[in-house]
């Protein structure tokens, strides 16, 4: 799944209390008494119940005796008409052989979430041979655990059987389930969709079923809709028939092997484009009518990132298709189901001549992250939802990687320190905040960890590895993970696995104390005692960053193994073939020689902050900046740390300007991106803390003379024709910069003002206002209007 963009995210929103929830009796069975000839509950603290030693008791779970392999669902609906819908299902399943005499099973307990089951509808047949079949006895419903228990009269035989039911339930209003969803058609007109959205445990509300990353089964499924509708699921339909009264039945190919929260359908009026890759896969953008069009730039990056990734993984893409739709109602940034990709209609579409580049870059990254998912979610699923971040964190690498190949132009690693680090090291500092491996007891929890620590920080520990591994070894560590658990799942230890065989390397305990405690730290260098030229040894330390610098009794307690990373003109400065990892809480290191300036976490790979305690080691890397010596990744780290630093009062702001006024000849837009988060930032403290006070009076000026007013004379307003996408992202940022400090300038407000005139009688065309000017063209024209 893809998250809301920044700070948007509904996981964040009902707050971390993952752990409030109490612990409910698991893995219920049922079994039959001799002596009494009733049925008896059983909990797990019953013997006869085996506990599976990797998932461990604590987890609330279905039964794990009786497994699925096949669904085969009918599903008949009318959402232009009905919001209720009909189901009949029939699931076979695998019965195991009764432990001993003593016990056998009596019940089946499946998932499901507001559906009426019918009763006299259920009915399990053994395929066995015999044929027989039971009938049902009771249904018992357990709303909180969203279980029903379908319990028989006698014991079911061991083997394969087939358990059919037909039941009612509720197309959903709130964009999760199978969920209705009106928009105006391009007559005005409102037009209806029903659509999907199961990930975490919303499948549910749909069929009753095991909903359960690990219990993957195939889907064989089939639609009954109004004629006039279209439908859409995970693979391509295999036959369409009337099926009487303006109806038709739509039936679709067997998925794989796969897990419920995967399973995907839609049903509506459709425009769509369409192009086959290159190995072969038919990928279609389908939207709302009269919207296709805004899909030609996903579907470029579709095409070319799934040729990519199954190079990369070494193996196809697993279906024959790639649908990816646009909806106009949907609760996340977008869903990976297998085959057919749902997103929300901005990070889809876009109208390719005025679309801004900032924007271009998030659809990218949208459609790339998804396209990952296809290998790592769907093909190879984690074990169970506390290994999330596997999931998130690895796309969230993967989506930068593959736009990075695919459009090297946008330097979009350098970004992604600006974007996702930040947003990783910002929400981490918090003393609230959580280990990427964080354990879930009920899957109903998992919506929130959906957040910046599996996603941005669980990126960011990815990268660290792949700086670990280089790129060879980390990719054919991936590509035999991805051959040796297809159609499975697995958990962290197991990608941990993979990465030591190819490399020889101990991947899982360097890697322990980034996953599995909360927070990351800060390396505190100095030069006590040495001469900077030569460096010769260094003191370090390390110890737990927190954004608000509280200290607490045990918090020393707490050590990462943080690669050092030196590097400086020439490069990374490598010490040894291995990364150099500092471990302990203080120690000398003697840095390598020769270098006039020294920054560790070079690169900016590892996702935490350095604090160069001695002046004459700051003034060298201020220096480097200024001078232009230190590449992208670095001044933008230097620059976020020194910030973040001195948010907590562990270094003088005095600095930080300093550090600012170094930056005056900058023409990357990442950089420009960093400096305007640092800027504002200290801009909007200084208007909440001092409002009106004469230094926050100064720095404004300051940065509007300094930096704001040079960049905007040397990069100007208009576009130019060759320009690059680049080039036109750093305006974007600088003009955005002069629409908050140079809000009174009469030069820039009389552009501002020209250019929304201009828009505003020809909205149409873009040259005056394109999309990437138009927040900060409206800032200035309303700051000041009268
Ligand atoms: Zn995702």
């Amino acid at each position: 799944r893809r998250r809301l963009n920044r700070g948007s995210c509904r996981a964040l929103a009902p707050g971390l209390s993952i752990l409030l929830c109490s612990w409910f009796a698991c893995q219920i069975s049922w079994r039959h008494s001799h002596d009494t000839g009733s049925l008896a509950f059983v909990d797990q603290e019953d013997h006869q119940i085996r506990l599976d030693p990797v998932t461990g008791p604590e987890r609330e779970q279905l039964p794990k005796d009786i497994v699925p392999v096949r669904y085969d669902l009918e599903l008949e609906l009318n959402p232009e008409r009905s919001s209720s819908f009909q189901g009949r299902l029939a699931v076979s399943v695998q019965v195991p052989l009764a432990a001993h005499d003593a016990v056998a099973f009596y019940a089946i307990s499946l998932n499901a979430r507001n559906l009426s089951i019918a009763k006299e509808s259920v009915i399990f047949r053994s395929l066995e041979g015999s044929d027989e079949e039971f009938l049902l006895q009771e249904i018992i419903e357990d709303r909180h655990r969203e279980v029903v228990t379908l319990k028989f009269s006698t014991p079911l035989p061991a083997g394969k059987g087939l358990l059919s039911l037909s039941y009612a339930g509720r197309l959903s209003a709130d964009m999760a389930g199978l969920y209705r969803s009106e928009h105006k058609g391009p007559t005005g007109k409102v037009e209806v969709m029903a659509m999907t959205q199961f990930e975490a445990i919303d499948a549910r509300r749909m069929l009753p079923c095991w909903d359960e990353p690990s219990k993957k089964a195939i889907f064989s499924l089939a639609l009954i809709i109004p004629e006039h509708l279209t439908a859409v699921s995970n693979m391509p339909a295999s036959s369409e028939a009337a099926a009487g009264k303006g109806k038709r039945q739509v039936r679709f190919l067997d998925t794989p092997k796969m897990s419920t929260y995967l399973l995907a359908l839609a049903v509506g009026q459709f425009d769509s484009i369409q192009q086959v890759s290159q190995s072969g896969t038919l990928i279609r953008v389908l939207t709302a009518r009269g919207q296709s069009e805004g899909g030609r730039f996903a579907l470029d990056v579709a095409v070319r990132a799934l040729d990519f990734y199954g190079q990369y993984f070494e193996v196809p893409y697993p279906l024959p298709k790639l649908d990816m739709l646009a909806a106009p109602d949907f609760a996340a940034g977008a869903m990976e189901n297998w085959g057919l990709v749902i997103y929300r209609e901005v990070d889809l579409l876009c109208n390719a001549t005025t679309v801004g580049v900032a924007r271009k870059m998030r659809i990218a990254t949208v459609v790339a992250h998804e396209l990952a998912h296809m290998w790592f979610g769907n093909l190879v699923t984690m074990e169970w939802w506390d290994q999330l971040w596997l999931n998130e964190g690895f796309a969230n690498w993967m989506q930068t990687h593959a736009v990075d190949v695919l459009f090297p132009e946008w330097d979009i690693w350098d970004q992604y320190i600006v974007q996702e680090q930040a947003r990783a090291l910002s929400l981490d500092a918090l003393r609230s905040s959580h280990p990427i491996e964080v354990p879930i007891r009920r899957a109903q929890e998992v919506d929130e960890v959906f957040d910046a620590i599996s996603y941005s920080k669980g990126g960011s520990v990815v990268r660290m590895i792949s700086a670990f591994l280089g790129p060879d070894l980390f990719r054919s560590g991936l590509a035999l993970y991805m051959k040796r658990h297809a159609y499975s799942n697995t958990g962290t230890a197991d990608l941990w696995k993979c990465w030591e065989e190819v490399s020889g390397r101990p991947i899982s305990a360097i890697m322990d104390s980034w996953t599995s405690q909360t927070g990351f730290p800060v390396l505190v260098v100095d030069s006590t005692g040495s001469s900077l030229r030569g460096f010769g040894s260094l003191d370090l330390k390390q110890h737990w960053f927190l954004a608000d610098g509280s200290v607490e009794a045990g918090d020393e307690q707490k050590l990462w193994q943080i690669p050092l990373l030196p590097g400086s003109t020439s490069g990374a400065l490598a010490v040894s073939s291995q990364p150099e990892l500092f471990q302990s809480s203080q120690g000398r290191w003697t840095a390598p020689s020769g270098a006039a300036w020294l920054k560790l976490n070079f690169g900016q790979v590892a996702p935490y902050r350095v604090l160069y305690a001695s002046a004459e080691l700051r003034s060298a890397l201020v220096a480097a900046v200024r001078s232009g010596e230190m590449g992208a990744k670095d001044r933008i780290g230097l620059l976020l740390d020194s910030m973040a630093l001195a948010r907590q009062g562990s270094l003088p702001s005095s600095e930080v300007v300093s550090l600012i006024s170094a930056f005056r000849g900058e023409v990357s837009p990442h950089v420009w991106e960093a400096l305007s988060s640092v800027v504002v930032g200290l801009h909007r403290s200084a208007a909440f803390l001092s409002p009106g006070a004469a230094w926050a009076q100064r720095f404004e000026t300051a940065v509007a003379e300094m930096l704001v007013r040079p960049a905007l004379t040397r990069f100007g307003w208009a576009a130019r024709v060759d320009e690059s996408d680049m080039e036109r992202q750093r305006r974007s940022l600088v003009v955005g910069l002069a629409s908050r400090f140079l809000r009174h300038d009469p030069a820039v407000l009389g552009e501002a003002r020209a250019r929304f005139e201009a828009w505003l009688h020809a909205p149409e065309a873009a040259e005056a206002l394109p999309d990437d000017l138009k927040g900060s063209v409206f800032r200035l024209v309303l700051a000041n209007a009268k």
